[in-house]
């Protein structure tokens, strides 16, 4: 196969091209209540229209007063404010009203006296706890003033964020279309798990693996039978679920083997943005347009599936739909030295560890084979190490990947 596409190249590179294709595939926008909003996209900017607090409450349950410090005698009780509907108080000096946690403030009030503190006889109030101005107030627009832009459009919707809009009185948000994504597995030597293998066979575990990848993303993968490594049938298949998905994963069949179709059917079906990446594990990584769909091939090797994944994969996912805020990411000290004695860029797995001091370490797997799947599930992070050869010295500090989803 000659090859008229970027081939060999770097982790970098591979990157901005996916960048550049996403851009120009970015999803429609749908409106979606906040219940459904978890881990997606936000399209449009997030404008405050009110303040929060919207008016002066109290933090505590006791007593709003006014006239500090304590008058002689106390201060005199007059009517009561609970949370819910505001009683139109007004305080005088020398006068105090009960209150509850999130009640508005009585014009005037000066400060709460809470509960615990306070003495009550008849309509007086005392306390042995000389309150200051402004104690257990909490002041309108202090977590948030109107016209503040709270989040942006790329940002990613977390519970808290959520539950903002709900505050700021918003049923719903514009967020980006989730990409539909369908997962194809191929190999003439795989059989899903529960059925008996024959001499050669092993069992597809990069389906499992990719499926929940996806899950993990907030997708909801369609998982197509295990495509046997004859090519007619591999292009029928794949050309189907590339009129329906907006996006197709493969995993196997992406070297230059024998049995590896897919780089020259994409090449003469679709359209090749680049074959092979200078990364470890992962270098076999394909991507390219077929019909509808941009196609994704992973190599096979389950530990490479997990690095291709997790770093070129989800910034297609993540490019598709306009994120813009970065995936969170570690740096900790090397606790062994590293022998990298080739030029690509490494994800090698390891496993993160804090000391008393609240210092990140990572431990490096020696296991660094890309069909090692017991030591990647052993580990909880992709330790970036970045091209050229050489040593990483214990104690050097570098970036870690998480990549154990759903261990929280
Ligand atoms: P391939 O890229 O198809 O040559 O596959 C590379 C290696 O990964 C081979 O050892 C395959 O048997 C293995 N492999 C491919 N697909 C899977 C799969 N779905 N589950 C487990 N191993 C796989
Ligand atoms: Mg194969």
């Amino acid at each position: 196969m000659t090859a008229d596409f970027p081939t060999r190249i770097s982790f970098d590179e591979a990157a901005a091209i996916i960048d550049r294709v996403a851009a120009g595939r970015r999803l429609s926008t749908e409106r979606i209540p906040l219940q459904r909003g978890l881990g997606r996209v936000l399209a449009e900017d997030l404008v405050a229209t009110i303040a929060l607090p919207n008016f002066d409450n109290a933090a505590m349950d006791g007593f709003a007063v006014r006239g500090l410090p304590m008058p002689h005698g106390g201060w005199q009780l007059v009517g009561e404010q609970y949370a819910g509907a505001d009683q139109g108080l007004v305080l005088a000096a020398g006068q105090g009203s009960r209150i509850t946690t999130g009640a508005p403030l009585p014009a005037g009030a000066e400060a709460i006296v809470i509960k615990e503190n306070a003495r009550v006889d008849g309509d007086r109030l005392c306390t042995d706890h000389a309150p200051s101005a402004n104690d257990h107030i909490r002041p309108a627009g202090e977590d948030v003033m109107p016209g503040t832009r709270l989040l942006c459009a790329g940002d990613v919707l977390t519970p808290a964020r959520l539950g903002l809009a709900a505050a700021l009185g918003l049923p719903e948000l514009a967020v980006a279309r989730r990409p539909t994504v369908a997962v194809f597995t191929t190999g003439d030597e795989l059989k899903p798990p529960g059925q008996a293998l024959a001499p050669g066979e092993i069992h597809d575990s990069n389906r499992a693996m990719l499926q929940t990848l996806l899950l993990a993303e907030g997708l909801e993968p369609v998982a197509w039978p295990i495509l046997p490594d004859d090519p007619e049938r591999i292009r029928s298949m794949l050309q189907d679920a590339a009129f329906s998905f907006d996006l197709v994963i493969t995993c196997g069949g992406v070297s230059a083997g024998e049995k590896d179709h897919l780089p020259a059917l994409l090449q003469s079906r679709g359209e090749t943005c680049f074959w092979r990446v200078r990364m470890k594990p992962g270098m076999p990584l394909l991507f390219g347009r077929l019909g509808e769909s941009l196609l994704l091939g992973l190599p096979g090797n389950p530990v490479s599936v997990l690095a291709t994944f997790l770093t070129l994969g989800r910034r297609l996912i993540d490019g598709l739909q306009g994120r813009t805020e970065p995936r969170m990411r570690w740096r900790a000290r090397l606790t062994d030295t590293v022998h990298k004695r080739h030029e690509r860029r490494e994800f090698m797995r390891g496993r993160l560890q804090m000391d008393d001091d609240g210092q990140l370490h990572v431990a490096p797997d020696a296991a660094t084979g890309s069909h090692r799947l017991a030591a990647a599930a052993a580990n909880d992070v992709l330790l970036v190490l970045p091209e050229g050869a050489g040593e990483f010295a214990a104690g050097t500090v570098i970036e870690c990947l998480p990549c154990a989803a759903g261990r929280g």
